[in-house]
């Protein structure tokens, strides 16, 4: 057994509202790459910063090829252990909220529900258009940019974009408001599969510990949180396995 499973199973028994908080680690474990990482999307192909991507048709084709590319990989993809072991959690009425950084939507389709779901970075299975804020499911717009070539637009006219959170774009402060008020309600807070280093979504745990609840950082690899005083315990192995040992001993 992994150190560290039995003190956080420990921790997990005696909690009532637990805030998980998820990155890119939960999600390479079902075979999506991380985008940050070596096989990532940003070290193969340029990011369209949004400001491009509102005031250039062609890179708005860029940035629709790349959707395309990125796709194939989401949709295949199923949940992991951490997804389902999130699941048995909530059943359990263990669980306050997920913020997720990730944007394959994996944790509503393991069954999560959707308002403890917490998507910071948005959601890449729907587009949403940047005037009218309509949304729709993003598959049959990839499928019209792949048969045209030409950047989905809105019945309203409007630019279609994933609803995800590009670069130079703003998180959206509805969202970053429900993340902040997980943080302050929940009595455990666990963070997995994150390197914590893209703010403001690696803010949200702090803000929980720093009220004197308990920290737990799983990943494999160094997280920017290592060494702060706030932690109460960090274990350094894969998520899956060591999250979902640690879930069926706390509720056995
Ligand atoms: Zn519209």
């Amino acid at each position: 057994m992994t150190d560290g499973v039995h003190e956080l199973s420990m921790l997990i028994g005696g909690a009532d509202a637990i805030l998980i908080v998820t990155g890119a680690g939960v999600s390479t474990e079902t075979g999506i790459p991380d985008f940050r990482g070596p096989q990532g999307v940003w070290n193969t192909q340029r990011p369209v910063m949004y400001q491009d991507f509102l005031t250039s048709e062609a890179d708005r084709v860029t940035y629709w090829n790349q959707k395309v590319l990125a796709a194939e990989t989401i949709e295949v993809a199923k949940p992991g252990a951490v997804h389902k072991a999130c699941v048995v959690l909530e059943n359990a009425g263990k669980l306050e909220a997920i913020v997720t950084q990730n944007i394959d939507g994996l944790h509503t389709i393991a069954k999560s529900s959707e308002e403890r779901v917490v998507e910071v970075h948005g959601t890449g299975r729907e587009a949403v258009c940047l005037t009218c804020k309509g949304r729709s499911p993003i598959v049959p717009h990839l499928k019209a940019f792949t048969d045209t070539g030409v950047p989905p637009r809105c019945h309203c006219g409007g630019l279609l974009k994933p609803a995800t959170i590009s670069f130079g774009q703003q998180l959206d402060p509805k969202t970053m408001a429900q993340a902040t008020q997980a943080a302050e309600a929940c009595d455990l807070v666990i963070a997995m599969g994150t390197t914590l280093s893209v703010y403001p979504a690696a803010e949200i745990p702090l803000i929980a510990a720093r009220r004197g609840v308990p920290y737990v950082i799983i990943n494999q690899g160094d997280t920017e949180h290592d060494g702060m005083p706030y932690i109460t315990l960090r274990i350094e192995a894969p998520v899956g396995p060591t999250f979902s040992q640690a879930v069926t001993q706390a509720l056995t």
